[in-house]
C-alpha cells in the first residue's frame, strides 16, 4: 500500500503573513517522523512563501488551479510552468470552479493535458451535487465528470482523485462512512474499466467533505480511502495537524508505507 495522502485546500484564505504563521504552527506541531504525504495548497499569492518555508521538509506545495495554456495573453491565469517553478501539485475541478467560476469537465481535461505535460502532479476533484444525488445520478455524475476530464490522458500516474460530494464540502456534515465507501467504489470501478485493475488499485483516491480531526479515522478505516482533501479544517494548525497525526496512527496500525 501506499503512503497516506493529507492535502490542505486553504481556498481563498490567507495573506502571505497568515500563510507564514500558520505553516510555522503546522511545522511546531508535526512530528518528524510522519508516514503520511502532506500537502499544503495555499492561494497563488503565498504560493511562493509556503514553498520556501517548507523547502528543509517534507511537507509538499500545490496550487489550487491552473490555466490550460502555456503562456501568452491570458489576463490573470497563471500557466502550469510558473505553478512547476514553486510546487509540485496542482488541484484541479475543484467543486468551486466547477459551479462557481463554470468550469466544465472539457477545460478540466485541458487543465489536466497542460499540467501532465508540465510533470504537475493533478489531484482531480469530482463529485455530485445535492440534487444530483437526490435524483439518484450520483454514479452517472461520477462517471461523466471521470471520463470527460480523463479523455485522451493515457498514464494517470500522476493523478490522484478526489470524491468531494458538493453537498458535504464547508457544511459541516461530512458523507457517512458508507456513502464515502460507494464513492470511492464506484471511482475505482470506472479507473479499472478505462485503465486496468493495476492503475485502478495505484491510483489514490481521497475524500474530501467536512472532515475533521473526529471523523478521520472511520474514514480512513470503514470507508477505504488513501487520504483526505482537507478545506476549512486545513486553516487551523491544531486541526490540521490532528488530522495529520490520527492518519499517521492508523497507516502505523494497517501498515500503510510507500
Ligand atoms: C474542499 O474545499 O475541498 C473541502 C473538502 O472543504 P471542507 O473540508 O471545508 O468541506
Amino acid at each position: 500500500m501506499s503512503k497516506l495522502l493529507i492535502a490542505g485546500n486553504w481556498k481563498m484564505n490567507n495573506t502571505v503573513e497568515a500563510a507564514e504563521q500558520l505553516v510555522r504552527a503546522i511545522e511546531e506541531n508535526l512530528e518528524s517522523t510522519i508516514d503520511v504525504e502532506v500537502i499544503l495548497c495555499p492561494p497563488f499569492t503565498s504560493l511562493s512563501k509556503v514553498a520556501e518555508l517548507t523547502n528543509k521538509n517534507s511537507i509538499k506545495v500545490g496550487a489550487q488551479n491552473v490555466y490550460h495554456e502555456q503562456k501568452g495573453a491570458f489576463t490573470g491565469e497563471i500557466s502550469p510552468e510558473m505553478i512547476k517553478e514553486l510546487c509540485e501539485y496542482v488541484i484541479i475541478g475543484h467543486s468551486e470552479r466547477r459551479l462557481i467560476l463554470g468550469e466544465t469537465n472539457k477545460i478540466v481535461n485541458m487543465k489536466i493535458t497542460a499540467a501532465i505535460n508540465k510533470g504537475l502532479n493533478i489531484i482531480l476533484c469530482v463529485g455530485e451535487t445535492l440534487e444530483q444525488r437526490e435524483r439518484g445520478k450520483t454514479q452517472e455524475i461520477i462517471r461523466e465528470q471521470l471520463t470527460q476530464s480523463l479523455s485522451d490522458i493515457q498514464r494517470i500516474e500522476n493523478i490522484t482523485i478526489a470524491y468531494e460530494p458538493v453537498w458535504a464540502i464547508g457544511t459541516g456534515i461530512s458523507a457517512s462512512t458508507m456513502d464515502c465507501k460507494n464513492g470511492i467504489e464506484t471511482i475505482r470501478s470506472i479507473l479499472q474499466e478505462m485503465y486496468g485493475e493495476l492503475t485502478a488499485q495505484s491510483t489514490k483516491i481521497l475524500y474530501g467533505g467536512s472532515v475533521n480531526p473526529q471523523n478521520i479515522e472511520a474514514l480512513l478505516r470503514e470507508a477505504g480511502i488513501d487520504g483526505g482533501l482537507i478545506g476549512g479544517a486545513s486553516l487551523n494548525a491544531e486541526s490540521f495537524v490532528s488530522i495529520i497525526n490520527k492518519s499517521n496512527i492508523f497507516s502505523q496500525k494497517t501498515g500503510s508505507n510507500d
